[in-house]
C-alpha cells in the first residue's frame, strides 16, 4: 500500500514537473529517480487509474502514442519538435476558427498541433538571441 502510493505520487510529480505531457517511457525515466526498481508496467497502471481518477488527461497526437499531461490545464496547444519529438505546452490560441469551417458549418471546438524545433533543436542561426554587442571598435568611443 505504502509503495503503490509512492509509485503513484512519483509519476504525478514527474508529469508535473516535465511541464509537458510526457510519454510512458519518459514517466518511467523521471520517476526512476525517486522510486528506483520502478518498471514500465507500473507506470501504465498508474497512469490508467490517474486517468481513471481524473488527475491526468491523455494527450493524443495523430499517429503518436498517448502521453499524459496535469487534468485541469485551461483551452491550449501543442508543438511537436520534429527532432527530439517531444511535445510540449503551447498556451496561445488562435480563438474561434469559425471561419475556416465551410458555409452553413458550425464550429464547437477546435484541435491544433505545430511542428517544428523545440529550441534546444533549432540550428542556432535561427535562435532569437539578443545580437552581441559588436567586439570591433566603436568609433563614438575616445579615451
Ligand atoms: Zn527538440
Ligand atoms: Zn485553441
Amino acid at each position: 500500500m505504502e509503495r503503490n502510493t509512492r509509485q503513484r505520487a512519483a509519476i504525478r510529480d514527474a508529469i508535473a514537473q516535465a511541464e509537458r505531457p510526457l510519454l510512458p517511457q519518459e514517466v518511467l525515466d523521471a520517476a526512476q529517480q525517486q522510486v528506483p526498481g520502478l518498471g514500465i508496467a507500473t507506470v501504465y497502471r498508474n497512469l490508467k487509474a490517474l486517468v481513471a481518477d481524473g488527475e491526468l488527461n491523455p494527450v493524443m497526437l495523430p499517429g503518436e502514442n498517448p502521453r499524459f499531461e496535469l487534468a485541469g490545464h485551461q483551452h491550449h496547444h501543442h508543438f511537436q519538435c520534429l527532432q527530439c519529438q517531444r511535445v510540449f505546452d503551447v498556451h496561445a490560441c488562435p480563438g474561434d476558427l469559425s471561419r475556416l469551417a465551410p458555409p452553413g458549418f458550425s464550429v464547437e471546438a477546435h484541435d491544433l498541433t505545430l511542428y517544428g524545433r523545440c529550441k534546444d533543436c533549432a540550428p542556432p542561426a535561427s535562435r532569437r538571441r539578443a545580437p552581441k554587442a559588436a567586439p570591433h571598435k566603436h568609433a563614438h568611443t575616445h579615451d
